[in-house]
């Protein structure tokens, strides 16, 4: 039976990289996946997912509307899907991991997601949220902290390095950046910043 999964982590855990292997896992057997990102801003003209280590794939972009249960119903009418891989997974929304939860019940096909868990501010983002719920499998991909802890958190820090706690969950096109850090090392900075 195909299940629904949902690999998990902080930012820069490699989750591309990760579903990268997995698609090229099938692809070595003969088999043929979908690849949905997330159309989040116009900062990439091209479809694809990048890995940071320097492979990449083309990819279909997703947004608030797409419609996965139809669209991927259609692709399968004259080809055998065998494995649906959705990367930026946080920002689906609750309908959308309903329709990919039926992909897999009702089409029987397999569907990995992968996403960060929570955003700079420590909520969890909606897509992670029903995938964190309904998933059959939770895989958390670990990266860590300068301490060496396991990085869980995501901060947000602006120009001068300085960490965020205040703004909108999705951030485009300003001059932040983001650290993944351990739990105690989130909350410290969160606290420095607030004084
Ligand atoms: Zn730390």
């Amino acid at each position: 039976m195909a299940q629904l999964y949902f690999y998990y982590s902080a930012m820069n855990a490699g989750k591309s990289t990760a579903l990268l292997q997995s698609s090229y896992n099938y692809h070595e057997r003969g088999m043929r996946t979908l690849i949905y990102t997330a159309k989040i801003d116009n900062r990439f003209h091209v479809a694809k997912v990048s890995s940071r280590i320097g492979i990449s794939s083309s990819a279909i972009l997703f947004h608030i509307k797409t419609k996965f249960f139809q669209d991927i119903n259609t692709a399968t009418e004259h080809e055998t899907v065998h494995c649906i891989l959705v990367d930026e997974s946080q920002f689906l929304t609750r309908r959308q991991v309903q329709d990919l939860s039926e992909v897999v019940d009702i089409l029987n096909i397999p569907v990995l997601c992968y996403g960060l868990r929570t955003d700079f501010r420590g909520e969890l983002f909606s897509g992670s949220q029903y995938l964190l719920a309904w998933s059959d499998k939770l895989i958390e991909l670990k990266t860590i902290c300068y301490c060496g802890r396991k990085a869980g958190m995501v901060l947000r820090v602006d120009s001068l390095g300085k960490p965020v706690i205040l703004g909108d969950q999705i951030q485009i096109g300003g001059n932040e950046k983001y650290m993944s850090v351990c739990r105690k090392h989130y909350f410290e900075a969160l606290q420095i910043a607030s004084i």
